[in-house]
């Protein structure tokens, strides 16, 4: 297989500039890092996610220190407008090894004047001084899995914080300084109501969040929920339970002053997570971690899920890639579609163009045709724009460009 490595020097003869290929421009480099634990598995999660371990936790630690130093050159002179720590929940490792990932991070790829620096975290596992800590190291955005507001909801859910764990989180972050901040909700839970889900994004609301992830409850084959649940079937709420929940939600949420920017994400003007607008809009992603994935112009990577074996590969000296390819321009201009349409940005047209070497209202004409006419998206000011209802149909939307 060949690594991202090899592509190199396909893809910098591809890149002209800093953030630009072929005379477009594209987002600033962003780097994500994959950090896997948890306190104990949700019985819905199908993330690449384990119980966390002690040792198995700091033999992965020292090899994330040896993968940065192999992937920093792959920046080149680049420097990251943003740092993603997902998981799992990262959070829930020590402060200081976050710290010193991120010190290692800035030393040897180097950050952008202004970058932002996510953190996803756990509400129960968050103290003032740990927030401090981390606050003090560079991290400057915080994204809370507050999932929902209801005690029993969240027992069902496998949650281990109460409401209350996520209120103090959000209070004492702000004490600490962390000025963007996004909590994560889900509706459509086994035996919510659309009064409950309400009352769920209520709760969430009073907290002021800058930026909210509203995702619907998925039934992941292989997962506990999966075997246990059927969509549409009780307790789970009714497809038209469902609509009537993202439609209170959409209003309730405008209200509040944030702005539906993605499918599932809403925001403060200003507080979009620049990290995930990058990667919807095709741009350049280093990676580490097991299970991570990256992209740099147009070559594509995933790294091994599972930690022990990614440690393994990383100490002997190989890359521990699970899978990488390079992608066709067509294959490139497509995903760009099929982000695109899911973003209230859209997709640019002259993107396409260079991509395809035609214009695109020729090469998608069918497509863009049956979209106009199931009122799901439209070309404006040379972009190809989707409209709410299109939003709401984003996989059938990009199902007819497949
Ligand atoms: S906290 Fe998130 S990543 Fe971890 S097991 Fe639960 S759903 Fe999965």
């Amino acid at each position: 297989m060949q690594s991202p490595t090899q592509y190199g020097a396909s893809w910098r003869s591809r890149t002209r500039g800093p953030h630009e290929i072929c005379g477009l421009m594209v987002p600033g480099l962003g780097l994500y890092l994959h950090l896997p634990f948890c306190p104990a598995r949700c019985p819905y999660c199908d993330f690449n996610s384990k119980t966390y371990d002690h040792g198995e936790a700091r033999r992965l630690l020292a090899g994330l220190a040896v993968h940065l130093q192999r992937i920093a050159p792959r920046a080149q002179d680049r420097r990251l407008a943003t740092v993603y720590f997902g998981g799992g929940t990262p959070a829930m490792l020590p402060a200081a090894a976050l710290a010193s990932l991120l010190e290692g991070i800035k030393r040897l790829v180097g950050l952008e004047p202004v970058t932002e620096v996510s953190l996803e975290a756990n509400p129960g596992a968050l103290s003032p001084a740990k927030l401090a800590a981390l606050r003090d190291a560079g991290f400057n955005r915080l994204s809370l899995g507050a999932q929902s507001f209801d005690p029993g909801l969240l027992r069902t859910l496998g949650r281990r914080h109460t409401p209350g764990d996520t209120a103090r989180a959000v209070k004492a972050a702000r004490q600490t300084g962390f000025a963007n901040l996004n909590l994560d909700l889900i509706y459509g839970l086994p035996g919510q109501s659309v009064a409950m889900a309400e009352a769920d994004l209520k709760a969430a609301l009073n907290l002021e969040p800058d930026h909210l992830s509203l995702y619907e409850l998925t039934l992941a084959p292989g997962t506990p929920f999966g075997h246990r649940y059927q969509a549409g079937k009780p307790p789970l709420p009714s497809d038209q339970a469902i609509v009537d929940m993202e439609q209170t939600a959409k209003e309730l949420v405008q209200a509040a002053g944030l702005r539906r920017y993605e499918v599932s994400n809403y925001a403060r003007p200003g507080y979009e997570c620049r990290h995930n607008q990058a990667t919807w809009q095709g741009g350049d992603y280093l990676s580490l971690g097991p299970g991570a994935h990256g992209h740099l112009a147009g070559v594509r990577w995933a790294y091994v899920a599972d930690p022990t074996e990614y440690c393994r590969m990383v100490q002997s000296g190989e890359e521990p890639l699970a899978m990488c390819e390079e992608l066709s321009r067509e294959q490139r201009a497509l995903e760009l579609i099929l982000l695109g349409l899911r973003t209230v940005r859209g997709v640019e047209l002259a993107a396409l163009a260079v991509l395809r070497g035609a214009d695109p209202r020729r090469i998608y004409a069918q497509p863009l045709a049956e979209l106009r006419r199931r009122g799901w998206g439209y070309i404006a000011k040379g972009r190809l724009m989707p409209t709410e209802a299109g939003l709401n149909m984003a996989d059938a939307a990009a199902a007819l460009f497949a």
